[in-house]
């Protein structure tokens, strides 16, 4: 989209999706409990936690019984990267993993042939895991999406071992390109999360967190025409466009000073001129406009409009001003949903860091979702503190040993949570009134 001159607001289209639901077989060996849980379902009452014990029980003997079809698809993912919605072998195995074991499956979703759903059972509620699966250029799964990717498989096969019919569904959302291009994004416009409870992935790092907050972001492009002249002989016929972009620059640079500490705004020149000896006739400017409050971002965004006209009225170019990518979302944290993968992570003797929430923040699509519907992100540890996300040794921690049983873990973990919400409906009314009470910021 593009506009010039004026304050401009990004429209996205969607594509409206939906996918029939399907319903299970169930293994003779689990009639009782299934019975139980079914009449619980039923009749809302409260199952004991000897129940609720029994079903997490059932889901990690589900992921260990998995296990090597896990592995083996997680080393597939590694040794086949895909950069951003190009990821056809990895949704390709996903999607068919999901129908081999009884999922409803829908491959290329709001448009995006990299992205694709799978359903199981019927009623509510509606638990949603949330697969990535793209690499990075260069570096391969150096941000562990092969794990991601298959943690989010193992939980939704797993959710499913305890499911009753009517009495809630699992779904999958094959996730394209979060590394670049924000797939999660259309998927959100779409609709393919209208109706999850909760949604949940968990994020490989060298640190185990429960919440990591993730800032809004805007992209902006801004593009300048003056008049070219010769700069010694007759500058005073000249416009000149790299005077408006620099201007624009300093105009950015004062006003971060007047903005709240969580705000980001950061840009380059990505054109400045032709020769020493022309006055500009074209320059142009890329910026990024970060907050970690949606309604604070789209404040300060016309603010930031204000200084790239400023600069045209001061040198007399015309100004063309364009959002050319989708916006991210900020991060909505729901506490409730976390503490209850937190207890049931520590459970299988995982150590939780309780330190400070980390203030070193990107941005990421998840964002998106999470202003949708309740989401969570946990942070799982896989890698020494020295190796981040984005580096070499990052990639070979996502196929170590521990990165491995980190997958599988998380797959343990994300689907006693979805006990936790199909067996204690309790749990899914304090979630939804926490995400309903909170804003569009933390
Ligand atoms: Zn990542």
């Amino acid at each position: 989209m593009e506009i010039s001159g004026t304050v401009g607001v990004l429209v996205q289209a969607g594509v409206a999706w939906y996918c029939p639901p399907d319903f299970l077989a169930f293994s003779a060996s689990f009639d009782r409990l299934e019975a139980q849980a079914s009449f619980q379902a039923e009749e809302a009452v409260v199952p004991s936690e000897t129940t609720l014990h029994t079903l997490k029980e059932r889901v990690k003997a589900e992921v260990d019984r998995l296990a090597p079809e896990l592995l083996a698809t997680s080393q597939f993912l590694h040794a086949n990267p895909e950069l951003a919605y190009e990821e056809f072998k990895a949704a390709e195995r996903l999607a068919a993993a999901l129908e081999r074991h009884g999922f409803a499956v829908t491959r290329g979703v709001a448009g995006l042939p990299t992205a694709f759903t799978g359903r199981v059972g019927s009623g509510k509620p509606r638990i949603t895991f949330l697969a990535e699966y793209d690499a990075l250029p260069g570096l391969g799964h150096a941000c562990g999406h092969n794990l991601i990717g298959t943690a989010s498989l193992g939980a939704a096969l797993a959710a499913k071992a305890i499911l009753v019919p009517g009495g809630g569904e699992v779904l999958l959302v094959g996730c394209p390109a979060e590394e670049k291009g924000g797939g999660k994004i259309p998927l959100v416009e779409a609709g393919v999360f209208a109706g999850t409870d909760a949604a949940m992935l968990v994020h490989p790092s060298n640190r185990t967190e429960m919440v990591k907050l993730a800032l809004g972001m805007r992209e902006m492009v801004v593009e300048y025409f003056g008049k070219a002249s010769h700069a010694a002989a007759s500058p005073d016929l000249g416009v000149n466009a790299l005077d408006a972009v620099v201007l624009a620059y300093a105009g950015i640079s004062t006003l971060r000073q007047q903005v709240r500490s969580d705000a980001r705004i950061h840009g380059i020149i990505t054109h400045g001129g032709q020769a020493p000896n022309i006055i500009p006739d074209y320059a142009a400017a890329r910026f990024y406009v970060r907050a970690l409050d949606l309604e604070y971002l789209e404040a300060l965004t016309p603010r930031v409009v204000r200084c790239f006209e400023a600069a045209a009225q001061a040198t007399g170019c015309r100004v063309k001003m364009a959002f050319p990518s989708l916006t991210y979302h900020p991060y909505k944290p729901v506490y409730t949903l976390a503490s209850l993968f937190q207890r049931n992570l520590e459970s299988l003797g995982e150590a939780v860091d309780q330190g400070p929430v980390d203030k070193e923040l990107g941005s990421t699509d998840v964002g998106n979702v999470s202003q949708a519907v309740p989401t969570i992100q946990p942070m799982l540890q896989i890698s020494t503190r020295e190796v981040t996300c984005h580096m070499t040794a990052f990639a070979e921690a996502a196929i170590s040993e521990r990165g491995q049983r980190g997958m599988l873990l998380a797959a343990k973990a994300m689907a006693m949570t979805a006990a936790d919400l199909l067996a204690q409906p309790e749990h899914l009314a304090q979630v939804a009134a926490e995400f309903r009470g909170r804003g569009k910021d933390q």
